[in-house]
This record gives C-alpha cells, structure tokens and sequence, in this order.
C-alpha cells in the first residue's frame, strides 16, 4: 500500500507545505520533522546510512508527522512523543488494513 503524499497538506485551515524527500544532514536519524512556526513538514527518503527508505517507513512517517500537527493544533502538545508515536502507528495501521487511501501514488 502507497500513500499519496501530496505538496500541501490542510490541518483546521492551516495548510502546511510538504518537502519530500527533504534531504537531511548525513547521519541524520530524522526521517521526518514537523516545523509548526513555519507551517513546514520534511520528509526524508533515506536512512542515516544513506539507504533508500522503503515507501512503508515514509508513509508511516508522514502519518506521524501529521499526527504531531494535530497534537499540536488541537492538543496543545499535550501527547507526549511516545503518545504521538503510538497513535500515528495505530492510525497508519487502520489506514493500511482498510485501504482508505487511493490516490496518485497507488
Ligand atoms: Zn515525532
């Protein structure tokens, strides 16, 4: 399953751009980061040894990082990296085994 990830991403009227593959530093263990100042979400493509990430690490990334946008517009960060981590697994995981998306990508 590929999820489509799109340039702009819409959350509660806010619209955060979307870099991928957002080239991290070398031996950068970020494969994703949210930068709620700026309305910005990278995405990476390859591991901190350079590899190319499989499509189903950038999806759940994405959805992670999606998560953290919502935490932090509707919760006021109150979830906890851990709790982000957890929700956004269980929502990739849902999203997956039900086939919701289909777009582009697919
Ligand atoms: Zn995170």
């Amino acid at each position: 399953m590929k999820i489509y990830i799109p340039e702009k991403v819409k959350v509660c009227g806010k619209v955060y751009d979307i870099t991928y593959p957002y080239n991290f530093v070398d031996d950068s263990v970020y494969y994703g980061m949210c930068r709620h100042a700026t309305l910005r979400i990278l995405l990476g493509n390859k591991s901190e040894s350079g590899e190319t990430l499989p499509k189903d690490i950038i999806d759940e990334t994405f959805i992670h990082e999606l998560t953290h946008t919502i935490n932090h517009i509707y919760l006021d960060n109150k979830l906890d990296e851990n709790e982000v981590g957890r929700l956004s697994e269980g929502l990739y995981q849902v999203i997956v085994d039900n086939d919701f998306i289909k777009g582009k990508d697919k």
